[in-house]
C-alpha cells in the first residue's frame, strides 16, 4: 500500500503530452496549442476610420465650430473594403465608412454627427486633432509578435485572433483515446435484462462518461468475465488505446484475476493499493508503454479513483498544465471520523455564503452507495493522520462542479 500522493507521482511522472496533430481552428477548441503563433502582417493592416465620417487633415478644421463651421470639398467616398483613389489636398474631404482606410494625406476622422453635408461640400462643426478616431496599422498586433504561445488552452478569444491573422489551422496535442473495460461474471450490459443476481456495469458509463468530461475518447470494450482467458484477450485489444482503465477484480477475493493478468500481459505492475477511502484496491502498471489502470469495481471507489489518478493523466497528455481540479478551503458542517493512515475523500455538498465556503456530507459514505456521489458537488479531502474532524474545522475540498468557481453574481 502506497500514500496517495506517491502514487499520483509515479503515474504522472511515467505520463507524457501525445504528439501534435493538424485540426480546424474551431475543433481546437478547449485543446492545447504545441506552437507558437505570430503574426505574419499587422492587426489593423492599414490606418483605417474608426467611425462613419469625413477623413480630413486635421489641420484644415482647427477653427471648426457649430458656430462657425469649415466648409470642405468632398473627393470620393470610401465604404469598408475598398481602397482611396486619390490623396487629400488642402481644403478637401473624403466620406469614410467605418473600418476603411484612410486616403493619403489625411491624418483625422471627424464623425458623421459632427458634420453636415451640403452636395458636392462638407460643413465641418468641430475641430479635429490629428490621429482622431483612426486606427493605426498594427496597433492591435504588430507583424512578427506571437499572440498565441505554446501551451495555451484555446478559448473563443483565441479562435477569434487566430482567424484574425489567417490560421485556418493549428497544431494542437492528440485526444487519448481510452480503453474502458468492466470485469465481472456478475455484469450484464444496460439493456439486458437483469436477474436478480446480475447487476447493469453501470461503471462502464460512469468511467466512460468521466473520459468524456476530461475531453478525452472512449473505446467501450464492454464486459469481461472473470475468466483468465477472456482477460487476456481483452487487455492485449485494448493495448491499442492511449490508456487503458478496468474496473473490477483487483480485491483479494478468489475471482480477482486483474492484478495478475497485468503482470502476465504487461510484464509491469508499479503498484497495487493505495492508502485512501474510497479506492484502495487500485492497480497501476503499463501493457507495451500504455498506462493501465486497474479501478476497483464499487461504483465510488472507481468514479473517485478516476478523480485522483486518471483525469489528471488525461489533461498531462493533452498538453494541459492544470491538470487537478480547482481547490478551495470550506468550513465543514458536520463531525467526521475515519481511519489513520487512510486519506478519505467524502461526497460533500459545496455552498457559497458571504463570501465563505461552507460542506456538509452528503450522507451514507459505503463505497457502493452511487447516491451520495450524485448528491455531490465535491470531495472533501481529510488528511491521513486525523481520526476525528469536529465541525467547524476548516478543512480541503476538491471542487467536482466547475460552475461553483464562479457562483457569486458579477458586480
Ligand atoms: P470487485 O472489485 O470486482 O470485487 O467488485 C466489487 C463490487 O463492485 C462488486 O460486488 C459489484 O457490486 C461492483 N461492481 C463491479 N464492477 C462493476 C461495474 N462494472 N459496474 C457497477 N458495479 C460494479
Ligand atoms: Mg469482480
Amino acid at each position: 500500500m502506497i500514500p496517495v500522493d506517491e502514487a499520483r507521482q509515479i503515474i504522472l511522472d511515467g505520463i507524457n503530452p501525445l504528439p501534435l496533430e493538424k485540426v480546424n481552428i474551431l475543433e481546437a477548441l478547449g485543446r492545447v496549442i504545441g506552437e507558437d503563433v505570430a503574426a505574419p502582417r499587422n492587426l489593423p493592416p492599414k490606418n483605417n476610420s474608426a467611425m462613419d465620417g469625413y477623413a480630413v487633415r486635421a489641420e484644415d478644421t482647427k477653427a471648426a465650430t457649430t458656430q462657425n463651421p469649415i466648409v470642405l470639398t468632398v473627393t470620393e467616398d470610401i465604404p469598408a473594403g475598398t481602397i482611396p483613389k486619390q490623396p487629400l489636398g488642402a481644403g478637401q474631404a473624403a466620406r469614410i465608412m467605418t473600418g476603411a482606410p484612410l486616403p493619403g494625406g489625411a491624418d483625422a476622422v471627424v464623425r458623421m454627427e459632427n458634420t453636415r453635408k451640403d452636395g458636392g461640400k462638407v460643413h465641418i462643426l468641430a475641430a479635429a486633432v490629428s490621429g482622431l478616431d483612426i486606427r493605426v496599422a498594427g496597433e492591435d498586433v504588430a507583424a512578427g509578435e506571437t499572440v498565441v504561445g505554446r501551451g495555451t488552452v484555446i478559448r473563443p478569444a483565441e479562435v477569434g485572433m487566430l482567424a484574425a491573422l489567417g490560421r485556418s489551422f493549428v497544431y494542437v496535442h492528440q485526444r487519448p483515446t481510452v480503453a474502458i473495460l468492466a470485469t465481472g461474471d456478475e455484469l450484464v450490459d444496460i439493456d439486458e435484462p437483469p436477474s436478480d443476481w446480475k447487476i447493469i456495469s453501470s461503471n462502464s458509463y460512469a468511467t466512460a462518461a468521466q473520459v468524456l468530461e476530461s475531453s478525452a475518447a472512449i473505446l467501450q470494450l464492454g464486459i469481461v468475465k472473470d475468466c483468465r482467458e477472456d482477460l487476456i484477450s481483452k487487455f492485449r485489444e485494448a493495448s491499442r488505446a492511449d490508456l487503458i482503465i478496468s474496473s473490477g477484480g483487483v480485491s483479494v477475493g478468489d475471482y480477482d484475476l486483474v492484478k495478475d493478468i497485468m503482470k502476465e500481459v504487461g510484464n509491469t505492475m508499479q503498484f497495487w493499493q493505495v492508502a485512501m477511502r474510497p479506492g484502495k484496491p487500485l492497480a497501476y502498471g503499463a501493457i507495451q508503454g500504455v498506462p493501465v489502470f486497474g479501478l476497483p469495481g464499487n461504483p465510488v471507489s472507481s468514479m473517485v479513483s478516476f478523480e485522483q489518478f486518471v483525469r489528471p493523466s488525461l489533461l498531462k497528455m493533452m498538453g494541459h498544465k492544470n491538470i487537478f481540479r480547482r481547490q478551495i478551503r470550506a468550513i465543514l458542517e458536520d463531525d467526521l471520523e475515519k481511519m489513520a493512515e487512510l486519506r478519505y475523500f467524502i461526497r460533500g455538498w459545496v455552498r457559497r455564503e458571504a463570501g465563505r465556503y461552507y460542506v456538509r456530507s452528503t450522507g451514507e459514505q459505503g463505497s457502493g452507495i452511487l447516491k451520495s456521489m450524485v448528491r455531490a458537488n465535491a470531495l472533501i479531502v481529510l488528511p491521513e493522520a486525523e481520526t476525528s474532524i469536529a465541525r467547524g474545522t476548516e478543512v480541503q475540498v476538491q471542487l467536482l462542479d466547475t460552475s461553483l468557481e464562479h457562483a457569486d453574481r458579477p458586480d
